[in-house]
């Protein structure tokens, strides 16, 4: 059966039986029940729950919009890239996620935790035991006097695991991430790429479920953030964790199986890469970009798109078996008569 939306079309169906509902007496409150039953039920299951997330910054007399309604799920185990220009929300998001900054409004939810209503002591309890988090910063990410075997088992103390334990999987996860020659050494004696490493080991010490890392190879060369981003892939693999990653690197991005664009504080495509083999066995990855529909049944079109067809303010839809077709509003193409 052909998947609807496989070929970037969208898929109609949703819409149309709700349409075709609308007609019923009580349809109406059939629908909004439909609408809060969807709210309630969002991402059930999913590691990483966005729902309509807005961050709003406010001082001096402006007010930035950082987050605009952004929603996503992240599945657990996922490898997940984060795309998107520079002010685009990718950090914003990530603290929030991280549980360093609030919401202004909508819902976040990881690994079944509201981040919204969480006490203090909770939240606390969250960032030590939950998540893992990676600083572009190499040098924000791991203590100066200590080293990369203290380093990883310092977390480690906040959950009370006993001290010949912690030192055991400290030095476990040094090895597993290749940096076991780091063990003795205090970070000024590391490269860049090992302090990344180092940290990536300390951010899973306290086996969090999901793994935030904020462009954890921006400032490595191209060799370097390859090891890195290798580091975060064995972390996925090895220990199964759920691992959402920033990056500007398409080196990067071009590895995972998904990666979503984030464009003025929403998601606005995402790109899903598999890996096809042909009758004589050759094994080639194919990228398949999508546009993003959100719940309301927005779609943001990409602009080399609307702009190659003249499209702005008006599009006239077209409901077809198995797509939908969006044509321009051909009434703005013809040179009005009232101005002529
Ligand atoms: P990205 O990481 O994609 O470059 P950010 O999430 O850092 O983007 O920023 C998104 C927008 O929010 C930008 O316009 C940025 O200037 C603004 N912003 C981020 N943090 C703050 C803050 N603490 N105070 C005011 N504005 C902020
Ligand atoms: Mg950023």
């Amino acid at each position: 059966m052909r998947r609807p939306g496989a070929d970037g079309s969208a898929a109609v169906g949703p819409a149309d039986s709700l349409g075709a509902e609308a007609a019923e007496p009580g349809a109406e409150w059939r629908q909004a029940l439909e609408v809060s039953d969807l709210r309630a039920t969002y991402g059930t299951g999913a590691m990483i729950v966005c729902d309509r997330v807005v961050r709003i910054f406010r001082g001096a007399g402006v007010e930035v919009q950082a987050l605009q309604g952004l929603d996503l799920l992240v599945a657990e185990g996922e490898l997940t890239a984060i795309v998107g220009a520079s002010g685009s929300g990718k950090s914003t998001l990530i603290n929030i996620l991280a549980g360093l900054d609030a919401p202004t409004a909508g819902a976040v939810r990881v690994a079944g935790r509201d981040l919204g209503t969480m006490t203090a002591h909770e939240r606390l309890a969250y960032q030590r035991t939950q998540v893992g988090f990676i600083w572009q910063q190499t040098s924000r990410n791991l203590i100066p006097y200590l080293t990369g075997l203290q380093n990883v088992m310092l977390p480690m103390r906040f959950t009370r695991t006993a001290r010949h334990k912690r030192r055991l999987r400290a030095a476990d996860l040094l090895e597993t991430l290749g940096v076991a020659s780091c063990a003795g050494r205090t970070p000024d004696r590391m490269s860049g790429g090992e302090k990344q490493r180092t940290a990536i080991a300390t951010a899973l010490a306290n086996q969090p479920r999901v793994l935030l890392a904020d462009e954890p190879t921006g400032e490595l060369d191209s060799v370097t953030a390859r090891n890195v981003f290798g580091a975060l892939q064995t972390a996925n693999s090895e220990f199964g964790v759920t691992v959402l990653v920033v990056t500007h690197d398409p080196a990067v991005s071009a590895q995972v199986r998904r990666t979503v664009a984030i464009r003025d504080g929403r998601t606005s495509s995402e790109t899903l890469r598999h890996d096809h083999q042909d009758d004589l066995g050759n094994r080639t990855r194919q990228a398949v970009e999508y546009a993003v529909l959100d719940r309301a049944g927005r779609l943001q079109l990409p602009r080399e798109m609307t702009e190659a067809l003249n499209m702005s303010e008006r599009v006239r839809l077209q409901a077809e078996p198995d797509h939908i077709g969006v044509w321009p509003d051909q009434a703005a193409d013809r040179p009005s008569a009232e101005h002529e």
